[in-house]
């Protein structure tokens, strides 16, 4: 007779069994307690697709963040997340770095470094020079030095990113890389588009020699309203974006003039369906923080992804998201995201919560939407991108639904549909007015329209 031990571990938002046999007669009971624990560390063998949260936009004080890697990955780490990218502006946490005590204090406060010492001890933390004198400094410690304190194999990894911050015709233009080797310089060009194409080709070719897996995603397309819609459907080969951000100054809500981030999604998948037959984006949210302190300014907890993996590394993540097995969220968690490509069935689960109602909308845009062509400008000339694709059949509601587990069926007429889903409270820390808690899933029903 074989004894089954299971152990289940709770992780992100699933739960896995692990288990491992105990053969009564062989073993003794003591034996079996040692056993048991050495099952648990038993590397599982293929476990199922799982659940794990994380954050890919982080800055620290190896850029413009205001604190040391290792209390940000610690919040994160014991804040329900499995993996985090620090992703500093065009530098990577590496090589020897000294920074002076006061250019600390004058971006975190005076309590920044005791609050590390208070944590980590001084036998982590190293100081050099007087206290309270000009020369006093501390080291940055380099990514390969402090994730061996802060990660914990299945439950919490870090990854090496960057964000390469370029700069085109004085708008910003920040793409995220996510499992870099070494950095990547900003590479400039005439356009938007041709530096996109320039900073993705170096990724691309770096994760080609190095042979690793790098994902790239395009940030904050409103930041300075750097970014078109029409930007982010031509670079066909960026495949992600930020459909939320977590900064406060990144227009989230666009303007008079400037569509919301979240339809310059729908525009830019409609052309790139319609147009340019190419596959659409996915949204990823993150929270680009820089600020740990408590002031106001771009904190952690308010965006992320949850991406389907059968392991938790690097490689398995990048690749679930790559597969488009995510979602987005800004307070809403799902247990479940299915698409029945035979049924034509895109159907959720949401994780609720007592007392809060969720609604969610059901958003895509009609093959015959027959509006690109037909552009109007009123005071005459060429049209703009947002006069362009203006039109209402483009990223339309095209049904609500209230409760645990809506779904939407598809007509056979969508160039895509993904769905939203808005929780009935406010926001515990909004990064815009009014904001909601959300979660997004991505585009569905739209590989059979490419075939
Ligand atoms: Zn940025
Ligand atoms: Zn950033």
């Amino acid at each position: 007779m074989l004894h089954v031990h299971f152990r289940t571990i709770a992780t992100g938002g699933g739960r896995l069994s692990h288990y491992c046999l105990v053969i009564p007669g062989i073993v003794c009971v003591a034996a079996s307690v040692a056993l048991t624990s050495l099952c648990d560390e038993v590397v599982p063998t293929d476990p199922v697709p799982q659940y794990y949260k994380g954050n890919i936009h982080t800055h620290s004080l190896w850029s413009d963040g205001n604190d040391f890697p290792e209390m940000i990955a610690e919040w994160y780490r014991t804040h329900g997340y499995n993996f985090l990218a620090l992703s500093d502006h065009n530098v990577l946490s590496e090589g020897t770095r000294w920074m002076k005590h006061s250019t600390i204090i004058e971006r975190g406060g005076n309590l920044t470094l005791k609050k590390y010492q208070a944590r980590f001890g001084n036998g982590w933390v190293e100081t050099r020079g007087k206290a309270d004198t000009a020369n006093y400094a501390v080291r940055l410690k380099p990514f390969d030095e402090f994730r061996s304190l802060i990660e914990e194999r299945g439950t919490f990894i870090m990854i090496q990113g960057e964000e390469i911050s370029d700069r085109v015709n004085k708008k910003p233009l920040h793409m995220n890389a996510t499992n870099l080797q070494e950095v990547i310089p900003p590479s400039g060009g005439l356009t938007i588009r041709e530096a996109m194409e320039a900073n993705l080709r170096a990724v691309e070719d770096q994760a080609r020699r190095t042979g690793r897996e790098v994902l790239v995603h395009l940030n904050h397309p409103n930041f300075g309203y750097g970014i078109t819609a029409e930007d982010l459907a031509f670079v066909v080969r960026e495949r992600f974006f930020e459909v939320y951000n977590g900064h406060p100054s990144i227009n989230h809500l666009g303007d008079d003039t400037h569509p919301a981030v979240e339809r310059l999604w729908d525009i830019a998948n409609t052309i790139r369906l319609s147009e340019l037959g190419a596959a659409p984006l996915f949204g990823v949210a993150t929270d680009d923080s820089h600020h740990y302190h408590g002031k106001p300014g771009s904190h952690t907890g308010r965006g992320w992804i949850q991406v389907q993996s059968r392991y938790l590394s690097p490689e398995h993540i990048i690749r679930g998201i790559k597969a488009g097995d995510f979602y987005a969220s800004s307070g809403v968690e799902l247990k479940e995201v299915s698409y029945d490509a035979v049924e034509k069935v895109l159907a959720l689960r949401i994780d609720t919560e007592p007392g809060v109602q969720y609604t969610t909308r059901f958003i895509g845009t009609a093959k015959d939407h027959g509006t690109t062509g037909t552009p109007e400008n009123k005071e005459g000339g060429e049209p703009s991108s947002e006069q362009k694709y203006s039109s209402p059949a483009i990223g339309k509601v095209l049904a609500t639904a209230k409760g645990e587990t809506p779904q939407y069926r598809l007509t056979g007429n969508e160039l895509y549909v993904r769905a939203v889903v808005t929780a009935d409270r406010d926001h515990p820390d909004p990064s815009f007015k009014g904001q909601q808690q959300q979660a997004w899933t991505q585009p569905v029903g739209w590989r059979g329209h490419l075939q």
